[in-house]
């Protein structure tokens, strides 16, 4: 298992770009603008991962 955060320079130039990762299978995409269906509850942020239909959600700390 390696932890090395993936970097991609070919977006928009926003270094603050960040990946999410599906627990359950490893799919990967951006947060913003990536393949996740997202749904928003305004205390978390829900992802449905279309690779192996596993949702998951992130809280929205600032
Ligand atoms: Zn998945």
């Amino acid at each position: 298992m390696q932890m090395a955060r993936k970097e991609t320079t070919d977006t928009i130039g926003t270094p603050s770009k960040m990946v999410l990762f599906c627990p359950d299978c490893d799919f990967e995409s951006g947060m913003i603008g990536g393949d996740w269906d997202v749904s928003s509850t305004g205390y978390a942020t829900s992802y449905h991962c279309p690779q192996c239909q596993h949702s998951f959600s992130v809280s929205n700390r600032r």
